[in-house]
């Protein structure tokens, strides 16, 4: 029978297990200023640490200070984000930097409520920030938190139902506090306070011990007390998003290239899917692509070719796309161009902030074309 735990006990536990075991030399923790833990913070939501190490890298490079940041074009900021997906981060982590500077002196706020109030920063952001930049004594509820405590304390319902996320927050609150307490008088890793320490250790806990699929229940340092390890249910917690069928939608992309092979993109407008990032021209499935380019260039299409359909998934959607290769005859200098609508060689357009299906589909061109 699997023991309670006191809180002070699971903190110490998760202390000690980080001063031998955590990571200590991630980029953003070699020089941790809020700035750099709120950009870090923001890259790794539902992104894994080796993945974000290089895209935080060019970001740090190209927008060194929340002032870099807040004179970029959003264009700009897009592009360094390009592939990392989820792209409403990026964007409200370019209108919080403005924010700062508007309205904070260029410094990113110390308290709580003001760090929430910034767009983009939710409790858990903001809890990390203060307390791995700050020291302050902030809980954090990222997912890897969340699993470890949920099956820890085999809590029962899906995370991110609110009842189940009320419960896990209290939890959080308290094992912070009592972090706090213990090891405020010892001596932590780096330059982190306890609750630092705590908050580092309990994320990398989850990243790299109790991770979602293969939890490695034998050296982990709260298996002694860990209710799901203790009944045999590590499977069952923490539970599924109860699932229903995404819907789906389909649509048609274009990918018209002009005599000398350049592609058309155009711009999608700030907000919503996508926003402010290139795309392919799209019409309706029912709607014909020959017709299109009449009407919006004044060419005829004199090949049309149907390339391999896909499905993209969002979290809320599926997108079947129908991608058709168009020629026109004509070198398109400036034909239909505009702000949002630009032709440009296959291989710049591949660079550019673009989502990661129309950088598949112009790799793929671009190695037909070798
Ligand atoms: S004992 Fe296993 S299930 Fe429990 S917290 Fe540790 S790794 Fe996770």
């Amino acid at each position: 029978m699997t023991a309670a735990w006191l809180p002070e006990a699971f903190a110490n536990a998760v202390l000690e297990w980080f001063a031998h075991f955590g990571r200590k030399n991630l980029p953003w923790q070699l020089e941790p200023t809020p700035y750099r833990v709120w950009v870090s913070e923001v890259m790794l939501q539902q992104t894994q640490v080796a993945v974000v190490i290089p895209y935080f890298e060019r970001f740090m490079g190209r927008f060194p200070s929340v002032s870099a940041l807040a004179k970029a074009e959003p264009d700009e900021v897009l592009q360094l984000w390009a592939g990392l997906g989820y792209y409403a981060r990026a964007r409200n982590l370019h209108r919080a930097a403005r924010v700062v500077i508007d309205q904070h002196g260029g410094m990113l706020p110390q308290e709580l409520e003001l760090l929430m109030a910034l767009p983009g920063i939710g409790r858990s952001t903001a809890g990390a920030i203060l307390s791995l930049a700050g020291g302050q004594a902030h809980a954090i509820l990222d997912g890897n938190v969340k699993r470890v405590l949920a099956r820890c304390f085999a809590i029962a319902g899906w995370p991110g139902a609110s009842r189940v996320q009320k419960r896990l927050w209290v939890l959080a609150d308290d094992l912070l506090a009592a972090a706090n307490r213990v090891g405020s008088t010892q001596m932590q890793p780096g330059r982190l306070s306890a609750a630092g320490a705590y908050n580092q250790g309990m994320m990398d806990l989850g990243a790299t011990v109790c991770t979602r699929t293969a939890p490695d229940c034998d050296p982990c340092p709260l298996s002694r007390h860990c209710l799901a390890l203790g009944t045999d249910s590590v499977r069952r917690y923490p539970e599924s998003k109860p699932r229903r069928p995404l819907p789906r939608r389909a649509t048609r992309w274009l990918l018209v290239q002009d005599s000398d092979g350049r592609i058309l993109l155009e711009q999608r407008p700030p907000t919503g899917l996508w926003g402010g990032l290139w795309t392919l021209p799209e019409v309706a499935l029912q709607e014909s692509s020959a017709d299109w380019c009449a009407q919006h260039l004044g060419q005829a299409a004199n090949r049309v070719e149907k390339l391999a359909n896909r499905r993209h998934s969002f979290s809320h959607f599926q997108l079947d796309i129908h991608p058709e290769r168009l020629a026109i005859a004509a070198l398109a200098d400036r034909v239909g161009e505009d702000d949002a609508r630009l032709w440009m060689a296959l291989e710049s357009a591949s660079k550019m902030a673009i989502p990661a299906p129309v950088k598949a589909l112009l790799l793929e061109l671009l190695a037909a074309d070798l």
